[in-house]
């Protein structure tokens, strides 16, 4: 951390503002949350934090700021951006109407990380909606994320701050590292909670679909608005079934590392086994190997690079862990990555559908 602090002291371009994420704002964070605010408003780009992932805010309601975000990040125009606010009453503005399913979900799970598709109203431009007639909002959980969103005027556009294809970012220097002369500002709130971006459901269709899994799982929408589908493609390769994916994002190749992942199926002996042969191979083929081990079979591994990405047994660890090790394999030049595979249910369903995409769907089975 003493590092990546160091490095973000260099930055010239972008101002850089830290701020304690509890809420408790001095009045230097104050001051600066209003410098931010005043950004967006004039049509500035701001990162920040959120629970998930950091995000890259611009003004929801003007068009240029949304055009510069894509800029920013590299980012195909026609995949469209989640728009923020702080307050319920903040939501008849920007859709055409609210169904009773989204006052529930709101209830249930806002502020937090589940974002709702709905049908548009004519104050949101079609460059925020990558010319989509519905809309994608959220309301953030993270004290530093309400707090700018309301100095901001109410609606912040905000992908996840990292250049297009790369892992989303969970610390500012990697915001830093992708963004930096970019963008006005980076609010440095720390390390970030969930690690994964959030669960995504459509509610322009009956019944409710999750078109991205996240932290907000099936089982948990399903307690709430009863029957709830799931988009095929979530964890399945959308070539392979024959379908496009429904959020435009997902189609892309998203969370890419620089090395060729591959993920290893089978009874946990069989994969430790697979993976340690592979790794051999690969090895004395020149490749630099990495391997992501769960805690349990972390000693066992034999690799130039073995993360320990957090226990199975608690898969939040895993979540908050998956992008940084994604990024660290990065920075250390790693060519070759083997990855247990985890269970689909659950918040297991988020962390493979971000795996199954950073692999290009690449599954070996391990006998
Ligand atoms: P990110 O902001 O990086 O978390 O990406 C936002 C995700 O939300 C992308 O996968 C988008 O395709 C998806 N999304 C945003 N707006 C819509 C919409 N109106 N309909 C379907 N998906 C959407
Ligand atoms: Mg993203």
């Amino acid at each position: 951390m003493e590092q990546h602090q160091n490095q973000l002291t260099d930055i010239r371009n972008t101002r850089i503002l830290r701020i304690a994420s509890d809420g408790s704002f001095s009045e230097a964070e104050q001051a600066g949350l209003r410098e931010a605010g005043r950004m967006i408003r004039e049509g500035g780009l701001v990162a920040f934090p959120t629970e998930t992932v950091y995000g890259l805010g611009g003004d929801a309601l003007n068009p240029d700021s949304s055009r510069k975000i894509y800029a920013a990040k590299g980012r195909p125009s026609d995949n469209p951006l989640i728009v923020h606010i702080a307050q319920m009453e903040a939501l008849p503005r920007i859709v055409a109407d609210i169904p009773q399913a989204a006052v529930m979900l709101a209830d249930a799970f806002w502020p937090g990380p589940l974002t709702m598709i709905l049908r548009k109203s004519d104050a949101v431009p079609l460059a925020t909606t990558g010319g989509l007639q519905t809309v994608a909002v959220r309301m953030p959980s993270h004290p530093v994320a309400l707090a700018l969103i309301r100095e901001s005027g109410g609606y912040i556009a905000a992908p996840s701050a990292n250049t297009s294809g790369k892992p989303s970012p969970t610390k500012a220097v990697y915001v830093a590292e992708d963004l930096n002369g970019k963008i006005d500002m980076i609010i440095d709130g720390g390390e970030l909670g969930i690690g994964l971006e959030s669960t995504i459901v459509d509610l322009t269709v009956e019944p409710p679909q999750i078109l991205r899994p996240g932290y907000v799982t099936a089982e948990m929408l399903s307690r709430v608005v009863g029957e709830v589908d799931t988009d095929v493609t979530i964890l399945q390769d959308g070539a392979d079934c024959g379908q496009a994916p429904k959020a435009p994002g997902m189609k892309y190749r998203h969370y890419a590392p620089k090395g060729e992942l591959t993920l290893v199926q089978g009874t946990r002996q069989a994969v430790v086994d697979y993976i340690n042969r592979k790794a051999g191979e690969a090895r004395m083929a020149g490749e630099k190997v990495g391997v992501i081990a769960t805690a349990e079979n972390f000693a066992a591994y034999d690799a130039d690079c073995v993360k320990n990405i957090g226990s199975r047994e608690d898969e939040a660890t895993v979540a908050r862990g998956l992008y940084t090790i994604l990024r660290e394999f990065d920075d250390e030049q790693v060519t070759r990555i083997y990855s247990e595979a985890f269970e689909t249910r659950g918040f297991g369903q988020a962390i493979m559908n971000r795996l199954l995409k950073a692999a290009g769907h690449h599954v070996e089975q391990a006998e």
